[in-house]
């Protein structure tokens, strides 16, 4: 009955995880729940408050633009500015999106024809591989390991592969792993993309959830990255705005237009509202972005030194809402994690072979919850 482009997805490897959840449920467990990468906190109230105000001006009811609204541009273009020192066209140089994963599920359509590579890390967000298997591309994993402090190896990969690669994913501060990139990494990066004439795709969902003073950069601040590539970016993560589904993507202006074309035939922009929402967001008070942070501190510290006590080692990470842990089979760790001790966590497997061997605890539950769940680990030996 499906596509054979639908058949050759790769498994839901997640599933499983999803049935034995079900399943403790079920028989009452009361589960702490460190899987999933949404934040518990809710979007802050100055945001709402613009929402239902714009949500009431019939202006609001209409088809928005594909690009987005010229105020919402124009507020990305200076949060960028702020917040980077990054320079941007408001009209060219910024797309908004119905939330990050909708430009990275659409990009490689626009410039992956059927055989050519892509360039993704492993592990890795999902989507990376599926909007390529989608355009009936290939991907090279890009192996990210703890010897290689999370980076991809660029220098690595075979010059054939190199030759036929279209695209090039980039994601710093990085999910699963927690890692950041160094001062440097960048600059290798836009070098490989300007010799090989792949077009970069940095995701930086993560930038603004960082800790103990780390600030992360943006791609698009080293020289000449403009002109190889572009930044996706998101609220969500930032102002706890998962559900809204507001993003954008910024940088060159030829690679965007290719997005754009590709949206303009899926989508409609999205809601004039939520992006009234979003100006709030980018051009308000940043007061509860710190907040937020700091909330993230405290759990990812009780969490580590938790885990320590239990016996094991994790580096506290530096950034993201996530912490990396290394364990012999991820599978197997995960399944009696959730049958013994009830609580939740992801099997690094399913962001790529290269995930295997790590667990991914989300911190986006309560200090109280995640000491409970250290404590539940001691008592069943884990
Ligand atoms: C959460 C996430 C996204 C997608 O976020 P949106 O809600 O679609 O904006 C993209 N990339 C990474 C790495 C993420 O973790």
């Amino acid at each position: 009955m499906y596509s054979d482009r639908l058949s050759h997805l790769p498994r839901y490897l997640f599933a499983r995880i999803d049935e034995m959840k079900a399943e403790q449920s079920r028989r009452g467990v009361d589960i702490i729940d460190l899987g999933v990468g949404d934040p518990d906190l809710a979007t802050p109230p100055h945001i709402v408050d613009a929402l239902c105000k714009a949500a009431q001006d019939p202006e609001n009811h209409h088809y928005p633009s594909y690009a987005g609204m010229p105020a919402f541009q124009s507020a990305v273009a200076e949060w960028y500015r702020r917040r980077f020192g990054v320079t941007l066209d408001p009209g060219t140089e910024t797309l908004a999106l119905m939330g990050s994963k909708d430009g990275i599920a659409h990009i490689a359509e626009a410039f992956v024809n059927p055989g050519e590579y892509v360039l993704a890390p492993s592990p890795g967000y999902p989507v990376y591989r599926t909007s390529t298997l989608f355009a009936e591309g290939r991907v090279f994993d890009l192996p990210l390991t703890a010897e290689n402090s999370f980076l991809p190896d660029l220098s690595s990969i075979p010059a054939e592969v190199v030759k036929s690669s279209r695209l090039l994913f980039i994601n710093y501060p990085n999910n699963p792993t927690g890692a950041i990139a160094p001062s440097g990494f960048y600059r290798e990066v836009v070098d490989f993309a300007s010799d090989n004439g792949v077009v970069v795709v940095s995701d930086n969902a993560y930038s603004e959830i960082s800790f103990d003073g780390y600030r992360a950069p943006s791609f698009l601040e080293t020289e000449g990255a403009a002109e190889v590539g572009i930044e996706m970016h998101s609220l969500s993560k930032t102002y706890n705005m998962t559900g809204w589904r507001i993003g954008m993507a910024v940088g060159n202006a030829e690679v965007l237009s290719g997005l754009g074309r590709v949206k303009t035939n899926v989508d409609s922009g999205v809601f004039n509202a939520v992006q009234h929402a979003a100006i709030a967001a980018l051009s308000g008070p940043q007061d509860c972005v710190r907040e937020a942070c700091a909330t993230y501190q405290e759990r990812r510290d009780v969490l580590v030194n938790g885990l320590a006590d239990i016996g094991y080692r994790v580096e506290p990470p530096r950034a993201t809402f996530y912490v990396w842990m290394k364990v012999d089979d991820s599978m197997a760790f995960s399944a009696r994690l959730l049958e013994e001790a009830g609580v939740v966590a992801t099997p690094g497997v399913g962001f790529g072979a290269c995930g295997e061997g790590y667990v991914r605890f989300a911190i986006t539950r309560s200090a109280g919850r995640i000491r409970e769940a250290v404590e539940r680990m001691r008592a069943v030996g884990l």
